[in-house]
């Protein structure tokens, strides 16, 4: 498939800010490891997951994509359809913004109450000057208002936030990021806060935009089921780190990661290995200022080995393109 974002190398670290205290003492400043090394491909046409415990750093990688930490936080390179994002002077390439968007999972806090919807959905046109005309502007909206399934769109145009239900506030959200017409979609988490009812609904639309559209999504949740549900590619990370990487059903119904598994044998409708023990994860994530030496999960894997401790774990091609990072089958 051809790609249409392609991560090299990606590195986050923010610093911790160091109390009055901490300071007088001279203590070191401390940094956070959010992302460390992540290598991904999201193709035209393309919904990619990204699965993970909270603090297994898929939100920060979400807002590298969309440009929103700041830049000397970030290393690494990142190409968009085939060009470096950045040029020789450090400046973004330009309209970029327009052409990835991201959407949040709480629709009751992205959208503004006091707004109509013609006003919210209108605003992503207004800030990046694409339009001043109210005739223009309008009809984009009611475009991006149907095709993120509010129909009829006039309908929708005059009312306000609290006046619809939960599905369409999401929808919405949805509508503002296509009234820009993106080529990607970065989706965090965006069903989490969602009736199980309207949750198909939304994985729906987001299918039918990858399909009739071909707008590419990037969609971030903790629910491995939902990944295996929207995704055709799925890419699994603990501490910042990706451990199993690969085609949807190539990882969930062959998962070679034990960190993979546990995460599938705690969603009990998706045990696919039905004669193995369950993989039963112990403990926390750990804090990611201190990252584990070694294999990042290793203080709470049940199979962790002697050189899981003290060494790296290889990235090793189980078949076509499917990486699984561990030192299990060296
Ligand atoms: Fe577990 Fe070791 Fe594999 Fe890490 S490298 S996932 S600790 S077996």
């Amino acid at each position: 498939m051809e790609p249409l974002i392609q991560l090299k190398n990606i590195r986050v670290k923010f610093p911790v800010k160091r109390g009055f205290a901490s300071m007088i003492a001279g203590q070191e400043k401390k940094v956070v490891h959010a992302v460390n090394g992540i290598n991904l491909e999201i193709g035209k046409s393309e919904i990619m997951a990204l699965v993970g415990e909270s603090g297994s750093g898929k939100t920060t990688l979400g807002k590298v994509i969309t440009v929103l930490h700041p830049k000397d936080a970030v290393a690494g390179e990142i190409v968009f359809l085939g060009e470096s994002l950045w040029d020789e002077k450090g400046k973004l390439k330009s309209g970029y913004h327009q052409e990835v968007c991201m959407i949040f999972q709480d629709p009751y806090q992205s959208l503004n109450p006091k707004h109509k919807i013609e006003k919210i959905v209108s605003e992503p046109l207004v800030v990046n000057k694409i339009s001043k005309s109210k005739a223009v502007l309008r009809v984009r909206v009611i475009q991006a208002l149907e095709d993120a399934g509010l129909v009829p769109a006039v309908d929708f145009l005059d009312r306000y936030p609290h006046e619809l239900s939960g599905g369409q506030r999401q929808r919405v959200v949805v509508a503002s990021a296509l009234v820009m017409s993106p080529k990607l979609i970065v989706a965090d988490e965006p069903v989490s806060m969602l009736d199980v009812s309207i949750r198909s609904e939304i994985l729906k639309l987001l299918l039918k935009l990858r399909d009739e559209k071909g707008i590419s999504c990037l969609f971030i949740t903790h629910d491995i089921s939902l990944a295996w549900a929207i995704s055709d590619k799925i890419g699994v990370m603990y501490l910042g780190t990706m451990l199993e990487y690969g085609d949807t059903e190539s990882v969930i119904q062959n998962p070679q990661n034990p960190y993979t598994r546990a995460l599938i044998d705690i969603m009990p409708k998706m045990r696919v290995r039905k004669n193995e023990k369950r993989m039963l994860l112990k403990g926390e994530t750990p804090n990611p200022i201190e990252l584990p030496e070694g294999c990042v999960f290793h203080p709470r894997c049940p199979l962790a080995m002697a050189c899981c401790k003290a060494t790296k774990p290889p990235s090793r091609d189980v078949g076509n393109g499917h990486i699984n990072v561990c030192h299990l089958l060296e």
